[in-house]
């Protein structure tokens, strides 16, 4: 019998503390090309988790969060990483003109916050996150939508 690969992670986050350690976490795991998506209402922790993950990815400085330049590009070794943030794009076309094909053909890392409002241009996510306040810290479901990214959540669920 064959067992179908775990699709989902779920983990409670404390404090804003323990986001960048999941983004950290999950960043150990990560190859380009890669797609993730980040859920969840304004104030969520998307951005605190972005963090995480490029620091996982070898960021060494701060981290904007790209609400008004869309997209804040990360020259990283070995895969540049691009981190997204679509609350603002007035129109889905927009995308076409900010490099998103370019980006893709030469492997990056890409993460996108408000995934929703890039409409039919978006690239299909290997794995998304999808973040929900609790009564202090937040919820956190992570699910693999290709082969690589169910193996990231295996890795999750293992505790490597
Ligand atoms: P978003 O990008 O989704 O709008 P942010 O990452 O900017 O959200 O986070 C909003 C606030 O939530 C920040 O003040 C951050 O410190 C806080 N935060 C992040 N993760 C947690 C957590 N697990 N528990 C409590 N507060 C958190
Ligand atoms: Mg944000």
């Amino acid at each position: 019998m064959t067992h179908a690969m775990p699709q989902r992670f779920e983990q409670y986050l404390l404090d804003e503390q323990a986001t960048l350690e999941l983004g950290q976490r999950l960043a150990g795991f990560l190859t380009a090309p890669v797609v993730i998506y980040l859920c969840g209402d304004l104030g969520a922790g998307k951005t605190t988790l972005s963090r995480g993950l490029l620091r996982g990815l070898g960021h060494a400085g701060s981290v904007k969060s790209p609400t008004y330049t869309i997209v804040e590009p990360y020259e990283l070794t070995p895969s540049p990483v691009y981190h997204f943030d679509l609350y603002r794009l007035g129109d889905p076309n927009e995308l076409e003109y900010l490099g998103l094909r370019d980006y893709l053909a030469q492997g990056a890392v890409l993460i996108f916050e408000w995934p929703e409002r890039g409409g039919m241009h978006m690239p299909p996510a290997d794995l998304t996150v999808h973040l929900t306040p609790t009564d202090t810290g937040r919820e956190a479901v992570i699910e693999g939508l290709s082969t690589f990214g169910c193996a990231c959540v295996q890795r999750l669920r293992d505790g490597a």
